[in-house]
């Protein structure tokens, strides 16, 4: 009884839902893996602190719920971005993602052709970012080389872009599910409203090498003219594609139903392992010091541009956080930071 599943607790799923966490889970009969994200609160921070119109901030909340998905994936210490650029109306959307589970995002779009989608009832995920693509960089710091993939954003979602970058950059059949919505709370003083936010994906990862094996080699024996072998979808990678497509949107932010309950309600025939959780939270990086030093690193004829009635705003794009300064706070580094300067670079050419 040496069996590494020997000592595997089997127990029934979790009936209470934790928003804000990624499960990872594998159904290893079918050589399956896949992560269930559920956001609230932290999707909630982030799609209040900007005033995006509503289908804007749906497909950003996608957006993010990707990105949490693929970002938590990586074995990195550093950041990984999801950003769109596309000639739709809502031309950019940025989601950093930064270890262990920290995560930010914004969208640039235009607001009259944001409306004008809305009053055409054409405001979906393909239309509103219309063509262009979605880059994914991993960044761990200036000591290592930026990663960076591609895929082309052609009138689909980002379901589908992500879809086409695992099919043609890792060769890895995979499905995504995400959704998003705002939840109506009754209230004291009326209803209020709460973004909630959910997503699944699922990927074929066999492990024998009888089930990865992209295609036959040619069989040498057989006569000139025969066919060429076509291999069919594995039968395991087709069922788990079927059952990720019965997923309802609902399902994905339910905060009645657990992660570990949906997971169970697919799987629970094959079988299904879950890992331990990860938590995520909205976060920005931002801070007054940074701000100081970029300002300060502008040449002084931008600062004076930036100066109204006689302060310095900025606002990060990010959190919506605002920093004031007196243009003299922020000045070009001083006498003694150069003095500082001057003397290193003399003890280093000494
Ligand atoms: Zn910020």
């Amino acid at each position: 009884m040496n069996s590494p599943e020997f000592a595997i607790p089997v127990r029934e799923p979790d009936q209470v839902g934790l928003d804000d966490t990624i499960l990872p889970f594998a159904v290893e009969a079918l050589d399956l893996r896949g992560r269930i994200v559920r956001l609230g609160a932290a999707v909630n921070t982030i799609l209040t602190s900007h005033d995006y119109p509503a289908p804007v901030a749906k497909l950003l909340g996608e957006a993010i719920v990707l990105t949490v998905m693929l970002g938590s994936s990586l074995k990195i210490d550093g950041r990984f971005i999801l950003q769109t650029q596309s000639d739709g109306p809502v031309r950019m959307l940025v989601v950093d993602f930064i270890s262990p589970g920290n995560v930010r995002a914004c969208a640039r779009f235009d607001a009259d052709r944001v409306a004008a989608a809305i009053a055409a009832n054409e405001a979906t995920p393909g239309k509103l970012l219309g063509h262009g693509h979605l880059a994914m960089t991993i960044d761990q710091g200036p000591e290592t080389s930026r990663y960076q993939g591609l895929v082309a954003l052609d009138g689909g979602g980002l379901e589908q872009a992500a879809h086409e970058y695992f099919l043609r950059s890792e060769q890895i059949p995979t499905r995504v599910r995400l959704a998003v919505a705002e939840e109506f709370r009754a209230g004291e003083n009326g209803a209020t409203r709460h973004w909630r936010a959910g997503g699944i994906l699922l990927q074929f990862l066999p492990k024998s090498a009888e089930r990865s094996r992209p295609a036959d080699l040619d069989p040498g024996d057989a006569p000139p003219g025969t066919a060429s072998h076509v291999v069919p979808e594995d039968e395991a990678w087709v069922e788990g594609r079927s059952l990720i497509a019965t997923v309802e949107d609902i399902e994905l932010i339910d905060p009645a139903l657990s992660s570990e309950q949906l997971a169970y309600r697919l799987f629970h025939e094959p079988g299904i392992r879950v890992f331990r959780a990860m938590s995520v939270n909205a976060q920005c990086t931002c801070s007054r010091g940074n701000v100081e030093t970029m300002l300060r690193s502008f040449p002084q004829e931008d600062r004076d541009d930036m100066v109204e009635d006689g302060r310095i705003t900025v606002t990060c794009e990010f959190c919506s956080s605002t920093y004031v300064f007196a243009p003299d706070e922020v000045t070009a580094p001083d006498a003694a930071a150069t003095q500082d300067a001057a003397a290193t670079q003399d003890s280093a050419s000494a």
